[in-house]
């Protein structure tokens, strides 16, 4: 089956009660039992949930994984993820994730004994220093933001498996449309569903989606007991959302490339990052491994200055974070989403104070372009 039909079907059966076509928000916190020990495969709402339950076989689906686990945001499905590590694990974490990655790992999980060290994931050989004996499992993000640097999964996947590590992917600003880690090698994939999956700028979730069962257990077994799972609510939100992820993503795709090619073009703009550009370092690596290139845009003004004048003179797009919802949004890496990140660091990762970020909506792309136009004059 194609993906629209996955997307569309995948766990959107009509309810069996009452034949209702899009899943009930089974707003509820316990099920009624027949028996003792007999009931329905529902006992209380932080254990099963029928509608988390059809979102969670709907975006599993769409990973082309077995297993998938719906949680509260991004980062409780990111911290599900690492509860695979024990102290004394050592995890190689990609040196340009979220901001609130690297923060669950320096600020949190480091209290905990969980060792780990920044890679460049990107370079390969860079890459392979990182693993020491205890190296357990690799982090990466890719394309990154905001620099969009892209990491060959199919490369790292072969690496770590051989020093007996497993790889988490998280595919958020691709989305299964685009990119599928596991069918390049990836044992885990999360999500934010708060950007391309619900993709309407109204929810905050997450997801973990896996193959091997042992671990699939696991991440079961931590998403009932430590309990940071998503709400009847926005379950039914996210399972609205991923019916039309094709069509968005083709129309973020299509409006990042024309938004990716203008900024190019434009006097006032130094440099353009976005992977669909032949002049991206990874263009030949993006094309293999993505299917499309999605709506993220990053681009250099030359000062603080620029950029301010630009952030504030845009009209159509809204100043703020976050991004893959259906408006365009634009943000200042430096002083927004990455502030916390030294400013040594952002420096060598090319955010500097002139780096502007656009997620590039599914607007009028004309509209889009006459506004970044005027801004940019
Ligand atoms: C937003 C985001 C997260 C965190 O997700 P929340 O839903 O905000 O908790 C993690 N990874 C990436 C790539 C993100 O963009």
């Amino acid at each position: 089956m194609g993906f629209s039909t996955i997307a569309i079907h995948a766990g959107n059966e009509p309810d069996i009660a009452t034949g209702a076509v899009s899943v009930p928000i089974y707003q509820t916190s316990t099920y009624a039992q027949d028996g003792l020990g007999k009931h329905k495969g529902f006992e209380y709402a932080r254990t099963q949930n029928p509608t988390r339950l059809a979102l969670e076989k709907n975006i599993s689906a769409l990973e082309n994984a077995r297993f998938g686990f719906a949680f509260a945001s991004g980062m409780s499905a990111i911290d599900a993820a690492l509860k695979l590590v024990k102290a004394g694990d050592h995890v190689i974490l990609g040196d340009n994730t979220y901001g609130g990655t690297f923060r669950l790992f320096s600020r949190i999980l480091s209290n905990y004994g969980v060792e780990f060290d920044l890679a460049d994931t990107s370079n390969i050989a860079d890459l392979e220093q990182a693993f020491r004996p205890n190296t357990k499992m690799l982090f990466v993000e890719t394309p990154t933001n905001p620099v969009m640097t892209v990491t060959d999964l199919a490369a790292v996947s072969e690496l770590a498996h051989a020093r007996g590590a497993k790889v988490v992917c998280d595919n958020t600003f691709m989305s299964p449309y685009f990119q599928k880690p596991i069918n390049l090698g990836v044992d885990i994939v999360v999500h934010s569903t708060t950007k391309y999956l619900n993709g309407h700028s109204d929810s905050v979730g997450g997801f973990v989606a896996l193959n091997d069962e042992e671990d699939a257990e696991w991440i079961r077994f931590v998403q009932n007991g430590v309990g940071a799972i998503l709400s009847p609510f926005d379950s039914f939100l996210v399972l609205r959302g991923t019916k039309t992820l094709a069509v968005r993503m083709e129309s973020h795709d299509r409006n990042g490339r024309v938004v990716a090619n203008f900024l190019a073009e434009h006097p006032k703009v130094q440099k353009v990052y976005y992977p669909g550009l032949t002049s991206h370092p990874q263009h030949e690596l993006a094309k293999k491994q993505q299917s499309g290139f999605g709506g993220m845009v990053s681009f250099e003004t030359g000062s603080l200055e620029n950029a301010k004048k630009v952030l504030e003179s845009v009209k159509l797009c809204t100043l703020g974070e976050s991004l893959g919802g259906v408006e365009s949004l634009i943000s200042h890496p430096a002083t927004m989403t990455h502030a916390s990140v030294p400013k040594e660091t952002r420096d060598k990762l090319g955010i500097t104070d002139g780096l502007v970020r656009i997620s590039v909506g599914i607007e009028d792309v004309e509209d889009i372009i006459e506004d970044l136009d005027h801004a940019l004059s």
